[in-house]
């Protein structure tokens, strides 16, 4: 209760950013915070429920998390990033935005057959990014153990993409 109070408090709220009508929740004076970081990461970590080999980070604030969670649990870290921005060779997968589409990358060689991998994001809104990343990893052979977020933004309804997945939110929102 108290790191979720902490959470509340740290988490900047942004109105009309990145665009007029969005309200954008800014996770920066979080980890900023040393002790509320720390806590963060331990408290992803301690909620892991059995072995995983990577964890999967979504660009860019998702890698932030993502690595400090892998180290604590032991596993590797696997940065899920936008396309373009990796060597070849790559696996892509592309998902809809409000307006166009949107494609991520992953080296399918770093995902050995039948790897337990968690993702993680800052921020769960619309799910098309985590639903996107959960595809990917099937298609290169992953067994996607679950999915943990700082924030959930209840009302955009992610989890719906998200069915038959184990999803871990430290603070729901509406
Ligand atoms: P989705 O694909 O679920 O609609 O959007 C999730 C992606 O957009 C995540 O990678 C997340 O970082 C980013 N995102 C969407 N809304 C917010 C927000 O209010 N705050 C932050 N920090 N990220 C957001």
């Amino acid at each position: 209760a108290d790191l979720l109070r902490r959470i509340d408090e740290l988490v900047r709220l942004v109105p009309d950013y990145p665009q007029p009508g969005i309200l954008f929740r800014d996770i920066m004076p979080l980890l900023a915070d040393a002790d509320a970081f720390a806590d963060v990461i331990a408290e992803i970590a301690g909620r892991v429920d059995g072995p995983v080999d990577l964890v999967a980070g979504m660009e860019a604030r998702g890698f932030l998390l993502a690595a400090p969670v892998a180290v604590t649990l032991g596993a590797g870290v696997l940065p899920v990033r936008k396309a373009g921005k990796l060597p070849g060779p790559t696996a892509a997968q592309s998902y809809e935005l409000e307006y166009g589409t949107a494609t991520i990358e992953i080296h399918p060689a770093t995902v050995p057959a039948g790897a337990r991998v968690l993702v993680i994001d800052d921020v769960l809104a619309t799910g098309g990014t985590a639903a996107a990343t959960v595809a990917l990893l099937e298609r290169c052979g992953a067994e996607v153990v679950g999915l943990s977020f700082l924030v959930e933004l209840e009302a955009l309804r992610g989890r719906d993409l998200l069915s038959g997945h184990a999803i871990d939110v430290l603070l729901a929102v509406s």
